[in-house]
């Protein structure tokens, strides 16, 4: 297929998908596209060995002498033997890093051997490959056209990864080049026939932030292909102000105006800019993922793009998650989250990133092995353990294993059990983050430390609120008319709303309602502004909330979502990051405003201190509720002591039997429990780091 061709059928998938009005279908119409790896079912245990070859080692420099002993050791008999023994079942290594398939060829030799290996000793091998490196010394010697494959700045100067001017060989290549994507396939080709690999990984998956983007031919033109396709002559005069976008560039920065300085992004353009990046990731993505499942469906694919780190990754890194975790099973986050309760009263998590796993049926993968908590965590919110580590696994971390390998069937085929919802609303979030990210980090940071067991959900998600009895809209600005009435229809029907601050202000364009999206629904909104030269610094809105019926639901709307003590200065690009993530100070009044909201159907009350994390999951096939438990001060409070507990069941079932188990302990033990209407009653005895209860029925 020529490139032509290809954008042609790119955009008519565009066409059909990315219409304004949410929410967004996947790009193929269907609800589960891609063919899905069935061993995952069963979980993921994997550990490396290293994803370094020998070829960037030397490159980058500052190695040992021994370095080409290490690697080698890294892909032996006696490494992978050794991970086996330790209960690891997927085995992580190098295969292609971006210096092409003739400079590598003997090193990716190399891993189809270790795969031999592997695959010998009953483990499956999980390949690192490069998404996003072109190391041009190498790479033009061979394929000299790969020039035009390159993102050029606005100045034609190629775009680097950014590890700092000392690995300035590493230039991003184009993905609206589709004979870079042809390039790629190769490598996913040989991986998957002749390494016969069983998981790809592909690192690096994201692009710089503004004013580092792709300016390439294929980029200005893509562009405008994307408008064309996108919307109807009317529309675009709608959203331009005129029809023709053959002359509309990608947009461009100075001096004294620095993308990272903009709160809100009111430009059309760059809105449309900011949609194209994230489509190109995802076009190029589900290229390949389903090029290598038409070859083996068994292999699992996963990326690298990273979690719900508070930063407006659509803007900056052209990550709208929702669009790429369809063409996934499997993704990692390096975010610095790790895992705590601090003494300022933060508490550090990565459940966002497990959520925003689940809500797309991935798995996440992350650093957890040099810490139980952050081993917990991934117990209760992955429900599997995912990246292990290296060998030798630390002693926690083979606890942990033990335990996990030991209890997987009360892991394995789980669902979440949350009668209430979080909106991540793209548009919102993408053009406000300073303020719609913040809201949403609040209500979630309130939700977490009391305990309400909630979904985070995506545009998409609204058409079925169907498991929902509480919608919650953290500053929401941007909704579209579908969306409005989507609201509307749930409150009439007994759904409870929870908004906050701005919620329906806007339209998904950003532009200001003359008469508020929520009215009717919520009364009480202060007026919002419209377009503004400079974004006046304004203290953050409070004040009481107010509560309504409205057919057979309830609404709460709260002005604001507080933050307790003085808001830190904005970071560059506005990101929210863990400087922010603290209960907010109305957090007990929004707690209980959801509780009302939901008319009390909330499945699980849990006692305790607000470092105490609880995740309700459930296997109905096997008749249970499991609820996981975890200390996020582990380090300071070594125990939990009876830690009461009431937990709904499904209607009409009676319990039968509660145990609970912990790695921190020896044996499982049987509770004592009583009947409270619906729910049931009991107490953990004892939490150290983490325990799960299982209610049976
Ligand atoms: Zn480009």
């Amino acid at each position: 297929m020529n490139r032509r061709d290809f954008m042609g059928t790119t955009l008519a998938g565009v066409a059909a998908t990315q219409l304004p009005g949410l929410p967004r279908l996947s790009s193929t119409g269907s609800e589960d596209p891609l063919p899905r790896a069935r061993w995952l079912r069963n979980g993921l245990i994997d550990a490396g060995g290293t994803h370094e070859p020998y070829i960037f080692v030397v490159r980058r420099g500052g190695q040992r002498l021994d370095a080409r002993q290490e690697y080698e050791r890294e892909q032996s008999e006696d490494l992978i033997r050794r991970l086996k023994d330790q209960g690891v079942e997927v085995f992580h290594t190098h295969l292609y890093k971006g210096f092409g398939m003739a400079a590598e060829k003997p090193e990716m030799e190399d891993t189809r051997r270790a795969t031999e290996i592997a695959h010998r000793y009953g483990l499956k091998v999980d390949t690192y490959i490069q998404w996003n490196s072109m190391m041009y010394e190498t790479f033009l010697a061979e394929e000299p056209q790969a020039k035009d494959w390159i993102q050029r700045d606005i100045d034609g100067r190629p775009i680097l990864l950014t590890y700092g001017y000392q690995q300035s060989f590493r230039y991003r290549p184009c993905f609206a080049n589709q004979e870079y994507l042809d390039y790629l396939k190769k490598i996913v080709r040989y991986a998957v026939e002749e390494v016969r690999t069983d998981f790809i990984h592909f690192d690096n998956f994201d692009l710089n932030p503004e004013p580092d983007s792709c300016h390439c031919p294929a980029c200005v033109q893509g562009f405008r292909s994307l408008l064309k396709a996108k919307y109807s002559p009317e529309k675009r005069r709608e959203r331009f102000g005129f029809e023709n976008v053959d002359f509309l560039n990608p947009p461009q920065w100075n001096r004294q105006n620095r993308p990272e300085k903009m709160e809100i992004i009111f430009d059309p353009a760059i809105q449309e800019w900011i949609d194209y990046r994230c489509q190109v990731m995802a076009d190029a993505l589900r290229q390949m993922s389903l090029y290598a499942k038409s070859l083996n469906p068994e292999v699992a694919i996963e990326i690298n793009p990273h979690g719900i780190t508070g930063g407006n990754r659509a803007w900056e890194n052209a990550i709208d998650h929702a669009r790429l975790l369809k063409w996934t099973e499997v993704f990692w986050t390096e975010e610095e989250n790790p895992p705590a309760f601090l003494a300022d009263g933060r508490l550090v998590s990565k459940i966002r990133s497990y959520k925003l796993a689940r809500a797309f049926n991935n798995i996440l993968l992350t650093y957890i092995a040099s810490d139980p908590v952050a081993m917990a965590e991934c117990l209760a919110f992955n429900q599997t353990l995912g990246y292990v580590g290296e060998d030798p696994l630390t002693p926690d971390m083979r606890r942990y294993l033990a335990f996990y390998r030991k209890n997987r069937e009360l892991f394995v085929g789980t669902r979440d059990v949350a009668t209430v919802a979080v909106l991540r609303s793209y548009p919102s979030i993408t053009y406000h983050n300073a303020r719609a990210q913040l809201s949403a980090i609040l209500v979630e940071q309130a939700l977490i430390q009391s305990r309400v067991p909630f979904d985070l959900i995506f545009d998409e998600h609204m058409s079925d609120l169907s498991k929902y009895k509480v919608l919650i809209l953290p500053d929401a600005e941007c909704l579209s008319a579908e969306q409005l009435a989507l609201i509307r229809r749930f409150v009439e029907n007994g759904g409870g709303l929870v908004a906050t601050d701005q919620s329906g202000l806007y339209d998904e364009w950003r532009r200001l309602q003359v008469a508020p999206g929520l009215r009717g629904l919520v009364d009480q909104q202060p007026t919002a502004q419209a377009y503004e030269e400079t974004v006046e610094e304004g203290s953050l809105p409070s004040g009481p909330a107010f509560r309504k019926e409205v057919g057979k639901g309830r609404v709460v709307y709260f002005p604001g979502v507080e933050f307790d003590g003085a808001l830190p200065e904005p970071e560059p690009y506005f990101t929210i990051s863990n400087r922010f993530w603290k209960r907010p100070k109305n957090w007990a009044e929004i707690v209980e405003g959801v509780r009302w909201a939901a008319q009390d159907d909330i499945p699980v009350r849990v006692d305790g201190p607000e470092y105490l994390v609880a995740n309700l999951v459930e296997q109905p096939g096997q008749q249970r509720r499991l609820l996981h438990l975890m200390n996020y001060s582990a380090k300071n409070v070594p125990v939990l002591e009876f830690v009461e507990v009431k937990c709904r069941l499904p209607q009409g079932r009676t319990a039968r039997e509660i145990r609970v188990l912990s790695p921190d302990e020896e044996e499982p033990r049987k509770l004592d429990f009583s009947t409270a209407g619906a729910a049931i009653a009991f107490a953990v005895p004892r939490i150290k780091t983490y325990a799960v209860a299982v209610v049976s029925w």
